[in-house]
């Protein structure tokens, strides 16, 4: 077989993948650094309002550290500073009396919603793809994701890849074919969450025979 000159010239695609993918989060970086730091919030200080905020119920500081996949330690100066700012605040927790429990303030509320509705470049970014390439793209981002969280490069999320609640392929002809049995509705790949506030974890194995169902994708239909 002959090889292609381009093959013997090029990159290999993992590399060139990785290269696309740091220039756009160089863009991605740069706008939301610039945004945040305008409120004198740095990247950490972010990710724990942004995670507050999309929780119903108060977290304690051990599970913002491990949320963030940071140390304890920089969780707590992060929400002490946090604190100084009116943007959250502690109370004893009610679950675990030696626990604090942390959440947004009224005004850190506010401060999320304002900084979401900033123009995002990187969103925009994705307005030159189709729907169909943006959501071929989203599932193999949640791919990475997971890949990354298994090799224990991110921390655990609360994907729906990993929920107790998903079923993947219920409806394998339909355009959603993903089910939410705690919701009791159908979903489409576009609508799988990263970190859904009403997740529950499956057990390991029921994750691993999860994801390798996902992967599979629709099953065959059966011979006529
Ligand atoms: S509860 Fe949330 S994470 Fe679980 S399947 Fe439903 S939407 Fe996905």
């Amino acid at each position: 077989m002959t090889t292609l000159i381009f093959d013997r010239i090029s990159i290999p695609l993992q590399q060139a993948l990785a290269s696309a993918l740091r220039r756009l989060a160089q863009l991605a970086h740069t706008s939301s650094w610039d945004q945040w730091a305008s409120q004198r919030l740095t990247p950490t200080q972010r990710k724990i309002l942004e995670l507050l905020a999309s929780r119903r119920e108060s977290l304690t500081l051990s599970a913002v550290a491990q949320e963030l996949g940071v140390t304890p330690a920089t969780a707590s100066d992060s929400l002490t500073a946090l604190e100084t700012k009116g943007l959250v605040k502690k109370r004893r927790s009610h679950v675990d009396g030696r626990a604090l429990a942390i959440m947004l303030t009224t005004e850190g509320r506010r401060c999320v919603a304002a900084l979401a509705a900033l123009p995002d470049p990187l969103q925009a970014a994705f307005s030159v793809l189709t729907p169909s390439e943006q959501e071929s793209f989203y599932r193999s981002a949640i791919k990475m994701i997971r890949g990354l969280q298994e090799s224990g490069t991110l921390p655990l999320s609360r994907m729906c890849v990993r929920c107790r609640y998903f079923e993947p392929f219920r409806y394998p002809d339909s355009a959603t074919p993903h089910h939410c049995h705690l919701v009791g509705a159908p979903f489409a790949d576009r609508h799988l969450r990263i970190d859904c506030p009403d997740h529950e974890f499956n057990d390991r194995d029921a994750q691993e025979a999860l994801w390798v169902r996902f992967c599979a994708g629709p099953p065959a239909p059966p011979p006529s």
